[in-house]
């Protein structure tokens, strides 16, 4: 995932680079870390933008992934990760908290390039609303969803085990498509095990 770069910001699912090839999106509520988990993964740090504001940067954002990911004889595809906007900020204005609702849902009913969701969760908060909701969506399209359980580094080894132990009870067991593990940008943790992850979602 070395080389990713910037392709656009967007405001509404129609500004989207084209609907083809694949992608996979990143969904979190703000300030779950997931600018930090998208920077961790391409190994640029300035890629997305992190903050200390939760909720500043209400967008979709596409970054390309450096062509080609070729599967089995297929023609090289065009790859993206989708930056989703980071939910659930309690200052960002009902309309503009509305709007994304939409948008978000539109883009994960109709985008056909869509090939799995990365849900970013901070470890030491139980699933919100958010969280649920998505991985509700999921499980019920059977989209495949991977959940980075981020900031483990505040958790000591133990509690983070056991928090990935009761997240993966949790998905439901007609759920094959989910799976889960701990993660942690500042430390590095499992960094290489979601670039596979997100690689294996792309080739999907
Ligand atoms: P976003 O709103 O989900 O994109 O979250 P950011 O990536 O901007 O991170 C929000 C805050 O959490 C920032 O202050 C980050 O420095 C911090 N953060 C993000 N990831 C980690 C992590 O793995 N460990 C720790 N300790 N802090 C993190």
């Amino acid at each position: 995932m070395q080389g990713a770069q910037f392709v656009l910001a967007a405001h509404r699912i129609s500004q989207l680079p084209a609907d083809q090839g694949a992608e996979v999106a990143f969904a979190g509520r703000s300030n779950a870390g997931k600018s930090s988990a998208l920077n961790a993964l391409t190994n640029h740090k300035g890629l997305a933008r992190t903050s200390k504001t939760p909720g500043r940067t209400q967008q979709m954002v596409a970054f390309s992934l450096p062509p080609p990911v070729q599967v089995d004889g297929q023609p090289p595809l065009d790859v993206r990760l989708i930056d989703l906007p980071g939910y659930g900020y309690a200052k960002v204005p009902m309309e503009m908290r509305d709007h994304w609702k939409l948008e978000i849902d539109a883009y994960l009913h109709q985008r056909r390039s869509l090939r799995g969701l990365v849900l970013i969760v901070d470890i030491r908060h139980p699933l919100k609303e958010f969280d649920r909701m998505m991985l509700e969506f999921c499980f019920a399209t059977q989209l495949p969803c991977h959940v980075l359980l981020t900031k483990a580094d505040k958790l000591s080894r133990g509690a983070a085990t056991q928090a990935l132990a009761a997240l993966r009870k949790g998905f439901a067991s007609n759920s094959p498509h989910a799976t889960a593990q701990i993660f942690s940008s500042s430390a590095g943790t499992g960094v290489d095990e979601a670039r596979e992850a997100v690689m294996t979602l792309l080739r999907t």
